[in-house]
């Protein structure tokens, strides 16, 4: 099957409209007509280079919404007409410990990344900015009714990636979260904890997006530009989340830990980042990382969201809006994640 795509043709190159082929689908299949692909961050690192050389031409995109159009003959979790999501991940080993562990996303065989990947087949994936994907069913999610379609993309990644370790490290009633970058991943975080019941606080760069850190659930909101914030909150916080996609000065957001307190990084930045181990020995702190999320807690992230009623804030743009689109994002002017109509494609 040939469909519509928005692909990078190397590395740094802009995205430009193009025709890739989808595989029939198999017995375990399903097939997606695709109707928003949400834009990740990681999209933009992958396509410039920053994680390294690409199986160019690289079609992104894995925050992926649509309706299944045809199933294989032993698929029985979708049927044709129900709504699905693909998130960052379409295939794995299914038999290695941390699989079986649901933790598929560890994969000792190597999880199959919904693009710029192989596939078990030897074929490359190819993502979300398309209008039709084929994917094995057991890494498509259901995405509940009370969502809105273009909302609910953003959080197959950014959902997932901040739910995971907020999760983990027990963000709940009387625990103390400090989210760090009000981005597409920043924004969810600040969503989920609120709703897991935790005290919230956005450390932004600057005091531009305050009020809506505020209204999106945040309780606190400190700008890291103002050297006084780090006095201020030291020793404050339970966890915090850094999700800023470049590089920053860890040791002073591990200063502001309390003690056996946990920084996760769930930001990608290319370059590699210093820690002083006086700032985790002195308070018996910890520095760990987290990647997206196993299918059955992505489910249960989806199904929690829409209890709560939550969603990503985005602007839905078309297809040939993608580059202007990257560089906004570039320059940390997204309110609060980009989506593509992949509709704008056929
Ligand atoms: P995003 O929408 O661009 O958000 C990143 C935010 O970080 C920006 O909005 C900005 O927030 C802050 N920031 C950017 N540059 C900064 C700088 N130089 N110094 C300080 N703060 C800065 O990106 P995203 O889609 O949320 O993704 C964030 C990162 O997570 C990326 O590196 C992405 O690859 C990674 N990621 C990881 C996983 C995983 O599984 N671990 C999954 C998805 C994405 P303020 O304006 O509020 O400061
Ligand atoms: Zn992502």
């Amino acid at each position: 099957m040939h469909v519509n795509a928005y692909a990078a043709p190397a590395a740094g190159k802009p995205l430009a409209p193009t025709v890739i082929e989808r595989r029939d689908v198999g017995p375990n299949d399903v097939l997606i007509e695709i109707q928003y692909a949400g834009i990740c961050h990681s999209d933009i690192h992958t396509v410039n280079g920053d994680w390294g050389p690409q199986p160019f031409p690289v079609v992104p995109g894995h925050e992926i919404v649509g309706i299944v159009t045809e199933v294989g003959s032993g698929v029985t979790k979708h049927q044709v007409g129900d709504r699905v999501g693909v998130g960052c991940m379409v295939n794995s080993c299914g038999e290695c410990a941390n699989c079986r562990n649901g933790d598929e996303q560890y994969c000792l065989a190597g999880m199959v990344p919904t693009y710029a990947g192989t596939d078990r087949d030897g074929t490359t994936t190819q993502g979300g900015y398309s209008t039709h994907v084929v994917v094995d069913a057991d890494y498509v999610l259901s995405v509940p009714d009370g969502l809105d379609a273009a909302a609910a993309a953003p959080l197959l990644c950014a959902g997932i990636t901040t739910y995971a370790p907020l999760r983990r490290w027990g963000a709940g009633p009387g625990t103390k979260v400090a989210i760090v970058g009000l981005g597409g991943l920043g924004h969810m975080a600040v969503k989920i904890a609120h709703a897991l019941g935790a005290e919230v606080t956005v450390l932004s760069q600057s005091l531009k997006k305050q009020e809506d850190g505020l209204r999106l659930g945040a309780d606190h909101y400190y700008a890291t530009s103002d050297p006084d914030t780090f006095q201020q909150l030291a020793g404050r916080f339970d966890l915090i989340v850094n999700t800023v996609s470049a590089r920053i000065d860890l040791d002073a957001y591990l200063g502001l830990l309390a003690v056996d307190g946990t920084l996760v990084n769930v930001g990608a930045p290319a370059d590699p980042l210093a820690v002083n181990v006086f700032s985790l020995i002195g308070a018996r702190r910890s520095f760990a990382g987290s990647m997206i999320g196993g299918i059955a807690l992505t489910q249960e992230m989806l199904d929690f969201c829409a209890e709560h009623d939550i969603s990503a804030e985005v602007e839905v743009i078309s297809a040939d809006q993608v580059n202007e689109a990257y560089e906004r994002v570039l320059a940390s002017d997204v309110r609060y994640r980009f989506v593509i109509d992949t509709g704008t494609l056929a």
